[in-house]
C-alpha cells in the first residue's frame, strides 16, 4: 500500500495545494473577468452618450440656421433619426422658459421624464440609464442645455434604447463565461499536475524513510540534485542518518567494550569459585580465594559505577548540583588524601596554590575530575619521581595543572585519550588495573562545567594535564555526549 493510501484524501498535500491553487485563480479570474465587463460597458454607454451628445448639438444647430422655421426642419429631422436601426432616436426641445417648443414621437415603452431647468443650469450635460423592468428595456437619456454668452436658451432633451448594447454585452458575458471555465478547467488540472509533480520527491522520501531501520541505518535519502526545498529537506535527514548511525555505532561499540570488560572478571570469579567448590579446602585456602574474589568484585563494582554514570551523562539524567566551593580548599584535600599513596611509592608530590579559590561547581563530581586525574599521575609515575598540582587562578576562571614525570603518552595516543575504554597499552592497564573510562568521565565533568581539558605528554618524558574551569559557569549542561 503507498504512503498516500494511508491518508484521508482531503489530508493529501497535493491535494490540498491543488485546491488553494484552484481557489486563487478562481478569484483571479472572477476579478478580471468583472473589471472587463465593468469596462466594457461603461465605455459602450460613454459611447452611446457621445452620439446622443452629437445628436443634440445637430438639433440645436438645425433650430439656429433658421428659428422661424424651427417645426419644419426638425421634423425633417426627426423623420431621418426615429427610423435608425440600431440606435433611433426620440428628442424634445424647450426654451428658456421651460415650454416644450418642439417634441418627436416617443420611442416604444419610453416617455420622456419631466426636465428640471434648475437641475439644467447647474450642469453641462446630464447623461443617465432609465430602465423599464416591465418590458426588459434600457434606455439612455441626454438633456443637452445650449447657452449663448452664458444665458440658457434651449433644452434638448434625447433618448436612445440601448437594445444594440444589451445584446453587445449578452454577447461579450457569453464568451467571457466560456473563457472563464475553459480557464477554471484547465487550470485545476495544472494546479492537480504541479502539485503532483512537485511532491513526488516527498513520496521518494517517505518510501526510503520507511524502509530504514536501525540495522540498515546506512541507506540514503535519493537527491534531485535540483537544489530546491525538499532537495535541502533530503540532505537534512541524510545528515541527521548519518549522526544517527554514529551514535548508534559508538552505543554498540560501548555496549560490545563494556560487556568484553565485564567477561574477563566474571570468568575469573566463576573459575575460581569452581576450582574452591571441587574439593574441600583449608581455611586458609578459602580466606585466599574469597580475598581474590572481592577484588574482583572491588573492580566490577568500579567498572558498572563508571558506566553507569556516562550513560546517565549520555541521557542528560545526570544533573550537577551547583554550589559555591572553596576551590583551593577541596584540592588540599585531595592532595592531602592521595600525598599518603603518592609517599609509599616515594613520589615527591607538591601543591600550590597562590590565594584562595572561590568557584560554582558541583563538588562530588569535581571531586572525582581531580581524583581521577592525581590517581593517574601517581599510577604512572614509577617510583622516586615527582608530580606537581598547581592552581592558577585566571580572569573569571581557574587553571589546574597536574604534571607528573611519570611514563607519558606517546603522541599517536593523545588524540584519543578521552575516548571510552581507550587504553594506551594492556600492559600498562594491567598494571593500573583500569579499563580506559576514567578520562572519559573527567571529559564529561569539564564539558559540563564548560571548561577545557587538555594533555601534553611525550613517552617517557610524564604528562602535564590542565583543566580550565569559569568560576562562575553559567547554563551549566551536564548532558554533553561523549565520543
Ligand atoms: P585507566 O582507568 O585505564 O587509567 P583512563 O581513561 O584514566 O583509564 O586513562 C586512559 C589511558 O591514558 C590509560 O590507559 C593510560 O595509559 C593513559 N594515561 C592517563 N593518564 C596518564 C598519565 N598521567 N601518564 C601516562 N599515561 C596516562
Amino acid at each position: 500500500m503507498s504512503s498516500k493510501g494511508r491518508i484521508k484524501f482531503y489530508k493529501r498535500l497535493d491535494v490540498r495545494m491543488a485546491l488553494w491553487y484552484t481557489v486563487t485563480f478562481l478569484t483571479m479570474i472572477i476579478l478580471i473577468f468583472g473589471f472587463l465587463d465593468y469596462r466594457f460597458r461603461h465605455n459602450l454607454l460613454k459611447e452611446a452618450d457621445r452620439l446622443l451628445v452629437d445628436e443634440a448639438k445637430e438639433i440645436i444647430n438645425v433650430i439656429l440656421k433658421n428659428p422661424e422655421t424651427l417645426n419644419d426642419q426638425l421634423r425633417e429631422y426627426k423623420k431621418v433619426v426615429s427610423n435608425r436601426r440600431y440606435y433611433p432616436i426620440a428628442f424634445q426641445v424647450f426654451n428658456q422658459q421651460g415650454n416644450c417648443i418642439f417634441s418627436s414621437e416617443a420611442l416604444p415603452d419610453f416617455s420622456f421624464p419631466k426636465v428640471s431647468l434648475d437641475l439644467v443650469n447647474h450642469k453641462k450635460t446630464i447623461s443617465k440609464t432609465l430602465d423599464v423592468p416591465q418590458k426588459n428595456s434600457l434606455f439612455r437619456l441626454c438633456t443637452y442645455p445650449h447657452r449663448e454668452n452664458g444665458e440658457l436658451k434651449y433644452v434638448v432633451q434625447i433618448a436612445t434604447h440601448l437594445r444594440a448594447m444589451q445584446e453587445t454585452i449578452e454577447n461579450f458575458r457569453g464568451h467571457l463565461s466560456i473563457a472563464f471555465f475553459l480557464a477554471l478547467f484547465f487550470g485545476s488540472i495544472g494546479g492537480w499536475l504541479l502539485s503532483r509533480k512537485s511532491l513526488r520527491p516527498i513520496d521518494k522520501i517517505t518510501e526510503t524513510t520507511k524502509r530504514i531501520t536501525a540495522t540498515n541505518l546506512s541507506e540514503r535519502l535519493p537527491l534531485q540534485e535540483s537544489d530546491d526545498d525538499l532537495d535541502r529537506l533530503a540532505t537534512t535527514i541524510n545528515q541527521m542518518m548519518e549522526r544517527l548511525e554514529e551514535s548508534f555505532q559508538k552505543l554498540s561499540r560501548f555496549t560490545a567494550d563494556a560487556a568484553h570488560e565485564l567477561r574477563t572478571p566474571l570468568a575469573a570469579l566463576k573459575g575460581e569459585t569452581e576450582v574452591l567448590l571441587s574439593r574441600k579446602r583449608s581455611s586458609e585456602e578459602y580466606q585466599e580465594a574469597l580475598t581474590n574474589n572481592l577484588e574482583r568484585l572491588d573492580f566490577l563494582t568500579k567498572l558498572v559505577n563508571d558506566l553507569l554514570i556516562l550513560s546517565q551523562a549520555d541521557e542528560g539524567k545526570a544533573s550537577l548540583k551547583i554550589e559555591n566551593l572553596n576551590f583551593s580548599e577541596l584540592l588540599k584535600q585531595l592532595y592531602e588524601a592521595f600525598n599518603i599513596v603518592a609517599m609509599q611509592k616515594k613520589i615527591d608530590f607538591t601543591f600550590f596554590t597562590p590565594e584562595e579559590v572561590l568557584i560554582n561547581g558541583d563538588r562530588i563530581k569535581l571531586k572525582q575530575l581531580f581524583s581521577n586525574l592525581i590517581d593517574n599521575a601517581i599510577k604512572y609515575t614509577p617510583d622516586g619521581g615527582n608530580i606537581s598540582l598547581i592552581i592558577q587562578p585566571e580572569k573569571d576562571q581557574v587553571a589546574v595543572i597536574i604534571k607528573d614525570t611519570g611514563i607519558g603518552i606517546p603522541s599517536d595516543d593523545l588524540l584519543h585519550i578521552f575516548d571510552r575504554f581507550y587504553r594506551v597499552d594492556t600492559s600498562r592497564s594491567r598494571i593500573s588495573g583500569g579499563v580506559g573510562l576514567g578520562l572519559s568521565i573527567c571529559h564529561w565533568i569539564v564539558k559540563a562545567h564548560h571548561g577545557t581539558i587538555d594533555v601534553k605528554s611525550q613517552l617517557h618524558q610524564g604528562a602535564t594535564f590542565t583543566v580550565t574551569l569559569p568560576t562562575k559557569p553559567t547554563g551549566i549542561s551536564p548532558n554533553i555526549k561523549q565520543n
